[in-house]
């Protein structure tokens, strides 16, 4: 169970973020959405990584616990990382003494450096898979960033590793709230941790739930997400916050029916006999044609699903 022994230490931490400014944090702004009482998102773009958003596409999560602030997913570059500090400064001076990493994608995770910087030093947590996935391949990932973003808006970037200490169905105790931690394996990416409140009734979904946008798919497993998905919408939240923030009707519920129809239109085509020629017509995606991103990551994730699926279907596992 991971906590934390530090004091309360806000006085502290005021004085030390005034001498402290961002070098790279002109120009980007940071707005925090109210969700609920002491629960923040920032404003992202709900849109693929792409040199025009600069990357700021993750709705970081942040939560005044009355013991210090929690932050899921600080994002992917300095810039924003020190404009989500001046954002959080401005709500409170409470410390930041805990940033958690969902999993391994640099648009996640490679803004952790600009709250490194902070004295006393939040706690960084994530899974094991997803702390060891960030030692093996965010250097990799900084590099590619810096070529598709530009060197300018990578400006001030390190790699701050997470400590591998969030556990499957343990909990994160932040205050008085506790977050109970499910981790999935193969689901959106390699490892993907989620958080839950029943405090608050909120659940934390990193890249498992996305809205009105067509899922990326490039390291998921199909059926894993979809098993996901399944367990995530038995809890009772009232609030999710992955790729976008709504309720579970607005991202849990469209993201399972999106990869669901990838899964029946495939495998109906599979025990057909139809091959991967004709993969696209297989799948009914009419309801989806209208969410972001469709024209050009639809037709990816059909092939990458028809790969996995005629990978199970050759087993002979069943492919509901
Ligand atoms: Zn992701």
């Amino acid at each position: 169970m991971p906590t934390t022994r530090r004091g309360f230490l806000g006085a502290t931490l005021a004085l030390a973020m005034n001498g402290w400014r961002p070098a790279a944090a002109a120009g980007t702004r940071v707005t925090l959405e109210r969700l609920q009482p002491g629960v923040y998102v920032a404003r992202a773009g709900n849109a693929e990584v792409a040199r025009a958003n600069a990357a700021e596409v993750v709705p970081t999560l942040v939560h005044l616990s009355g013991a210090g602030v929690l932050v899921v997913d600080p994002g992917p570059q300095a810039a924003w990382g020190g404009a989500l500090l001046g954002a959080i400064r401005a709500l409170t001076p409470q410390p930041v003494r805990w940033v958690v990493n969902t999993h391994a994608h640099p648009e996640n995770v490679l803004a952790n450096a600009a709250f490194a910087r902070l004295r006393p030093r939040p706690v960084f947590l994530a899974s094991a898979a997803t702390a060891a996935l960030m030692r093996q391949r965010c250097a990799a990932c900084l590099a590619r960033m810096a070529t598709l973003l530009g060197s300018g808006t990578m400006r001030g970037a390190a790699i701050v590793l997470p400590e591998p200490a969030l556990q499957p169905d343990g909990w994160l105790h932040t205050g008085a709230t506790a977050w109970q931690v499910q981790v999935y394996a193969n689901a959106h990416s390699a490892s993907d941790t989620v958080l839950y409140a029943p405090r608050l009734q909120l659940l934390c979904a990193g890249g498992l739930a996305y809205r009105e946008r067509v899922p990326e798919m490039h390291e998921a497993s199909l059926q894993g997400w979809r098993r996901a998905l399944r367990r995530l919408q038995e809890l009772p939240a009232r609030t999710v916050v992955g790729t976008a923030a709504g309720t579970p009707a607005q991202t849990l519920a469209p993201t399972l029916a999106y990869l669901d129809a990838l899964a029946h239109g495939i495998g109906a085509a599979l025990a057909a006999g139809s091959d991967a020629s004709r993969a696209n017509d297989a799948v009914a995606a009419v309801p989806f044609r209208h969410w972001r991103h469709f024209q050009s990551r639809h037709p990816l994730n059909v092939q990458r699903a028809w790969r996995e699926l005629e990978d199970l279907w050759m087993q002979g596992e069943p492919l509901a």
